[in-house]
């Protein structure tokens, strides 16, 4: 992407909020911190044979902070980080407690797998962070092991604990998997009795690095369908723009929902915005990555031109994930842990 230097004589940069053609405000900013994993998780990427990206193609954190800075002075209210792992790249936990230092104060959120968490806790919670995305797939080891073709399910099961004895919020996130673990969804619910969680039920989506990932699949309304045959389900009022449609279960603590991250029926109100691994900009999950604010920034570029290739890629956004996945043949072969989920 070019950007109009001519411009570069001009004050600092509108702080007008980042509005996409269709009026929708983007405030809410996911970073890929890192495309590394700890785990292999069979619906994110293959096995064996994962391209890494090298470390000088990726953003350092000084640039991320740069960036996020940025997009809170563009009005970005919420900034979750994720990956990859966030947790496996090297002072990560001082910087999430960096960007909530920022002056906009912006909530600042960690999406894990959990598997080294349980050591960064103390300092997460010291840091400002007060919610925690858990991505859990199964409470059976073995099946969890069979995801994961890693080993470490007793310190994910650990930390889930952990985060609630610390009194910190905690969002449970599971991808459905015919088969595999869909039997569980009651399991999961029941974790929800005592417990003030959210268990967030994900329908599986094409990114997977292989093209493989909905060989079977299975889609919300199915996932609902099972929860409403054993559960007494209440819709909880929610933000405007959330992407999980969530319910209470009579007489349970916390609740239970689902996201329809490939059935893409919350579009319409979507807020996001995602950096990812290469820092890119992706206006959408579905769509081909945008501007590179890596390059931009490593070739000089100053705040102002930032912004006004952030305003550029926004203006061209597609109304909907269907809309822009039609136009980004490469869908399917990209893992998410380079996209950021
Ligand atoms: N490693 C961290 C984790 O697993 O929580 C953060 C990155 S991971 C890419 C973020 C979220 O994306 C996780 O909840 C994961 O389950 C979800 N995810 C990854 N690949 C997915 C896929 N193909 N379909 C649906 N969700 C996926
Ligand atoms: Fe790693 Fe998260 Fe992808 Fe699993 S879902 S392989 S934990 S990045």
């Amino acid at each position: 992407m070019s950007v109009n230097h001519a411009r570069h004589g001009r004050a600092a940069h509108s702080r007008k909020p980042l509005v996409d053609p269709q009026g929708r405000t983007l405030d809410y900013l996911r970073v890929a911190v890192t495309d590394r994993c700890n785990l292999r998780c069979s619906y994110c990427m293959p096995a064996e044979g994962i391209k890494q990206i090298p470390h000088d193609d990726i953003l350092t954190l000084e640039e991320t902070h740069r960036l996020c800075s940025l997009f809170t002075e563009l009005g970005v209210r919420k900034i979750r980080v994720t990956g990859g792992e966030p947790l496996v790249r090297k002072s990560i936990v001082p910087f999430l407690a960096s960007l909530t230092e920022l002056p906009a104060r912006p909530e600042v959120l960690l999406t894990t797998n959990g598997l080294v968490l349980t050591e960064h806790l103390e300092e997460l919670k010291a840091g400002g962070i007060r919610r925690i995305n858990l991505s859990i797939d199964s409470l059976n080891p073995e099946t969890w092991t069979g995801i994961t073709r890693r080993e470490g399910f007793e310190k994910v099961r650990s930390a889930m604990d952990l985060v609630l004895e610390m009194g910190l919020g905690l969002k449970i996130n599971v991808v459905v998997l015919p088969g595999v673990n869909d039997h569980e969804i009651p399991d999961f619910v029941e974790l929800t009795r005592n417990s003030p969680l959210a268990v967030r039920f994900i329908e599986p989506m094409p990114f997977d690095g292989a093209g493989k990932a909905l060989e079977d699949t299975i889609d919300g309304k199915e996932i609902l369908l099972r929860l409403r045959s054993r559960f007494d389900l209440t819709p909880v009022n929610q933000a405007a723009d959330a992407v999980d449609r969530l319910f209470t279960v009579r007489g349970f603590k916390g609740t239970v929902g689902v996201i329809e991250g490939h059935s893409r029926t919350f579009c319409a109100a979507c807020s996001r915005l995602r950096i990812d691994s290469r820092g890119r900009l992706r206006t959408c999950l579905y769509g081909a990555p945008g501007a590179s604010l890596l390059k931009l920034i490593r070739d000089g570029g100053s705040d102002d031109d930032l912004a006004e290739a952030i305003r550029t890629e926004i203006s061209f956004r597609f109304r909907d994930g269907k809309k822009a996945e039609l136009a980004h043949h490469l869908v399917g072969l990209e893992s998410m842990a380079s996209i950021g989920g």
